[in-house]
């Protein structure tokens, strides 16, 4: 297929796309079944930049066919061949790692330096870690009694679908497909709409490792091609990333089916800064002022994003001059280049919401501390779309305090006692994630006993390493996603008990 040029302002570098990607089904690259694209928009200027299939329940179908063929051959290979093609992956990824990222940064709007730094190598580190976790895992046998032998044994689930949400596309799926794929099973993905471009892009690095039908790739819209997918009566299991709204959703789709979910959805994660972060020596001071911006960190679309803060009042003024101070030297820019700290929102209606946002926490009374505005780019991005890192004041009953923004802003409140800060900290639907700054041992243990959430940070935020469980507590959904239990969310249990007793049991 004829190969398009990028014309954006690279630093230095160029990249090629195809003018239209088609889905990945068996092992090929397929054109929608009824012809029709849509264009992939870029956020850093608003331009398009290529197309993608625009999937439907034909193409859905087509994919099932190629996964619910592979699977019987896929699902007994040995554990030892899915992980070294899990390695093989994983290497394929790091020895294009540059180009990985560029494609990233197109497709979403984040800035470059944080995809090389975190996204890819953190999905490098996920299929590795997969690959060895799947050859560490045995079956369980257990003596009954002499004559009594009893296996437990881990059979995949089968054909599962996954559905990606669009702030880290890549990372976002390899958590799903790294795990399934070492289980055993076989993929029918969905992308997101809005980031459809850098996963075919992987797709086609790694064409080839595994067998035709396991992974396959259907991009589209979530009514038009998401939706046939978690309907489907041929998926054993739908695992969900995105919103809370679209969750519940999901979860109606798959209950007609009787199949098991995972639920991966919002968040409004506190940030909790203790007295005693006053008391600390310079270092560690800064570095929970930096805890504090990393509200900004990707932008602010990550479901954990620590979008609200909660300062002790002692320590407010010291604390949130350096904060806001921080923000201010927060360097916005083109994502493609390496110094930029925080790039474009990954979509125009992503770009409104938040931008409404801005205008409900000023109408209901939230004192801007600073930003609140568009972020103006020159140099042809004038089309993308900009914010400014926002700080409110207020209280936990607004609604920037309540509802998910998925944007660069962050409100924060004060309190005066442990009590205080934990019940401000759960006064919240969500409980994805949440961050405790301290230095008092005993608070390090029992604040984040108190929050209800998934996983706290304690004194760091926005670690996301393979090997520690991750998921929601109330409306962040349920099921965990990396960690080896993981493993156990794409596979049942086959139990056989044998019994090599030759008398039988005298009951009839
Ligand atoms: P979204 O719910 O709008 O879309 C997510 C995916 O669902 C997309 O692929 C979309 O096409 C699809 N979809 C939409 N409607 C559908 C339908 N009716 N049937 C089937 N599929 C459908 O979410 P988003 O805006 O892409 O992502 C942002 C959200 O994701 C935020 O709420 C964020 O907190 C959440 N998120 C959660 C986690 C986590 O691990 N908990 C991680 C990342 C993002």
């Amino acid at each position: 297929m004829e190969a398009a040029t990028a014309s954006f302002p690279f630093v230095g570098k160029s990249v090629e796309f195809k003018p239209k990607y088609e889905h990945f089904i068996g092992g090929e690259w397929v054109k929608p079944s009824n012809g029709e694209y849509f264009e992939n928009i870029s956020p850093i200027n608003g331009q398009p930049f290529t197309q993608a299939a625009r999937g439907t329940k034909a193409d859905i179908e087509l994919a099932l066919d190629a996964a619910h063929k592979a699977f019987p051959s896929w699902s007994k290979t040995s554990a030892a061949s899915r992980s070294n093609m899990l390695n093989k992956i994983a290497q394929v990824i790091e020895d294009n790692l540059e180009y990985l990222a560029t494609i990233e940064t197109i497709d979403n709007g984040k800035a470059i330096r944080e995809c090389m730094a975190a996204d890819l190598p953190l999905v490098i580190d996920h299929f590795r870690y997969f690959a060895g976790v799947i050859r560490a895992d045995e079956s369980t046998i257990s003596e009954h009694d002499e004559n009594t032998v009893s296996i437990a044994l881990h059979e995949p689930l089968g054909v599962v679908g996954q559905i990606i949400p669009w702030n880290f596309p890549l990372l976002m799926a390899t958590w799903k497909v790294a795990p399934a794929l070492a289980a055993g099973n076989c993929i029918v993905v969905k992308p997101a709409e809005q980031t459809p471009t850098s996963i075919m892009c992987l797709m086609e690095l790694i064409d080839g490792i595994l067998p035709p039908g396991v992974l396959n790739v259907v991009t589209g819209f979530g009514p038009e091609a998401g939706k046939p997918l978690a309907t489907s009566p041929r998926v054993a299991k739908v695992s969900f990333t995105g919103e809370t709204t679209t969750g519940r959703l999901i979860m109606q789709y798959a209950s007609e089916n009787l199949v098991p979910v995972t639920m991966e959805l919002g968040g409004k994660s506190p940030n909790v800064f203790m007295k005693s972060v006053g008391d600390a020596d310079d270092e560690f001071f800064d570095k929970a002022v930096e805890g504090a911006v990393m509200f900004a960190l990707n932008q602010g679309e990550v479901c954990t994003c620590p979008s609200r803060m909660l300062v002790h009042e002692d320590i407010y003024d010291k604390f949130m001059e350096r904060v806001i101070a921080r923000t201010k030297a927060i360097k916005m820019g083109n994502p493609l280049d390496p110094s930029t700290m925080m790039g474009a929102q990954a979509s125009n209606d992503q770009y409104e919401k938040i931008m409404s946002y801005l205008n409900i926490g000023k109408e209901e009374g939230a004192q801007v501390l600073c930003g609140g505005a568009k972020f103006s780019q020159n140099s042809g991005l004038e089309e993308g779309y900009y914010v400014q890192p926002t700080i409110f004041k207020g209280h936990n009953k607004m609604r920037v305090f309540q509802e998910e923004i998925f944007g660069p802003v962050v409100a924060v409140t004060t309190f005066k006692t442990t009590e205080e800060a934990i019940e401000i900290a759960n006064d919240t639907m969500y409980g994805l994630g949440a961050g405790l700054w301290t230095r008092d041992a005993h608070e390090i243990y029992q604040v984040p006993r108190a929050i209800q959430a998934g996983r706290v940070w304690i004194n760091n935020y926005h670690a996301y390493p393979a090997h520690a469980p991750f998921g929601g507590y109330k409306k962040s959904g349920f099921g965990r996603e990396n960690h080896k239990m993981m493993l156990d969310h794409y596979r049942q249990t086959k139990n056989m008990l044998i019994s090599y007793d030759k008398k039988k049991l005298g009951f009839f």
